[in-house]
């Protein structure tokens, strides 16, 4: 789309910034409100409700997601900066939030890397990250394997096969095209991050852990893991990976400028298992907010102080970045 063509008829002053009532929502809105700006929840039918409750929500617009398409110049009129998040990714589909006509917050077209597994290791690899073995052929299996659905939300479409057994026997009732990776042991840890255009600089924001029905819960050996995400807590890393974790980020930024010609602007995170050697083995990237960064809502990342003299929270730090960037005419950099 016509980017700098749409953002000349923007008023910058009276900038709204909408995304879709369901992930990260509760955090980008009330960022947005901290900073000064309009909110729009635009809502999946029947959940306008909730949303209506909070006072820094402005408007709440009840529709089906996959209807964006349809409010687009609405949006537009209204000066309006999507703000982007996975359920936006679910519910909306890569191809429509690739295309739709209206300034999105971040680097749109790394949605498209994401949604093919192949890719996104891919991806990771160029950043010379250290990644988990993908296998070509279930022959080629000589371990642990994960096998990943293209496309599964949440964890939930994977299994685990100790061994080429059990590998043949849940690949028979897979439908769809699915990637065969190492299993690999260690923790898992979720790293946040978030390239500012505006300053040039990758800013570590923090941690989490997902919180997995099969996997954490108490299934007592009466269930297989299924890795459904129910909720998110927080985690501190070892001090001493700090450094090598930054540097990854800046890495995995660097390369998204080399493969995407954009940078990843605003948040990211990449997603790992850290092994017993301390080596952090990175199985996923996502271009955009996670829900995990919600742990440190209103109270902020401690590693925000890093950059700033008061803890922020990444909901209010895209509307910083938004509104820093409206206040000095360089809106163009931080949308696609
Ligand atoms: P995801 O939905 O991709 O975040 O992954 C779902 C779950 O599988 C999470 O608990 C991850 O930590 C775990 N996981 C993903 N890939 C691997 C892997 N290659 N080895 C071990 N665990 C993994």
């Amino acid at each position: 789309m016509d980017v700098d063509g749409v953002l000349r008829g923007y008023d910058s002053d009276g900038l709204a910034v909408a995304t879709i009532a369901s992930h990260s929502a509760f955090q980008i809105l009330l960022g947005a409100k901290e900073e000064g700006m309009r909110t729009i929840a635009i809502a999946p039918t029947g959940r306008g409700w909730f949303y209506s409750r909070m006072w820094f929500v402005d408007e709440v617009w009840e529709l089906e997601p996959r209807d964006l398409p349809s409010v687009a110049q609405k949006l537009v009129s209204r000066s309006a900066v999507l703000v982007p998040h996975g359920s936006y990714v679910e519910y909306v589909g890569w191809r429509a939030a690739r295309d739709i006509q209206v300034p999105t917050f971040g680097n749109r077209y790394l949605l498209e890397w994401e949604a093919d597994q192949h890719r996104k290791m891919s991806l990771l690899g160029a950043a010379g990250l250290r990644i988990p073995r993908t296998y070509g052929s279930p022959d080629e299996v000589d371990g642990p394997v994960m096998v990943k659905l293209y496309g599964a939300k949440g964890g939930s479409g994977y299994f685990v096969a100790r061994d080429r057994g059990e590998l043949a026997d849940g690949l028979r009732g897979i439908d769809g095209p699915y990637i065969i990776q190492e299993y690999v042991i260690g923790v898992p840890a979720y790293h946040h991050f978030f390239y500012s255009p505006l300053r040039d600089r990758v800013e570590l924001f923090g941690f989490d852990i997902r919180y997995e029905s099969n996997v954490d819960g108490r299934t007592l050996g009466l269930a297989e893991p299924t890795f459904v995400v129910v909720g998110n807590v927080p985690l501190v890393l070892r001090e001493s990976l700090l450094p090598g974790v930054l540097r990854d980020g800046e890495s995995f930024a660097s390369a998204v400028v080399d493969r995407t010609s954009r940078p990843p602007i605003g948040p990211f995170s990449l997603e790992s298992i850290v092994r017993d050697t301390l080596d952090i083995v990175y199985f996923e990237f996502s271009g955009r907010i996670v829900a995990g960064t919600s742990v440190y809502m209103v109270r902020g990342s401690p590693y925000s102080l890093m950059y700033f003299r008061e803890p922020v929270d990444m909901g209010r730090r895209i509307a910083m970045e938004i509104r820093e960037a409206a206040e000095s005419g360089r809106l163009g950099e931080i949308v696609t």
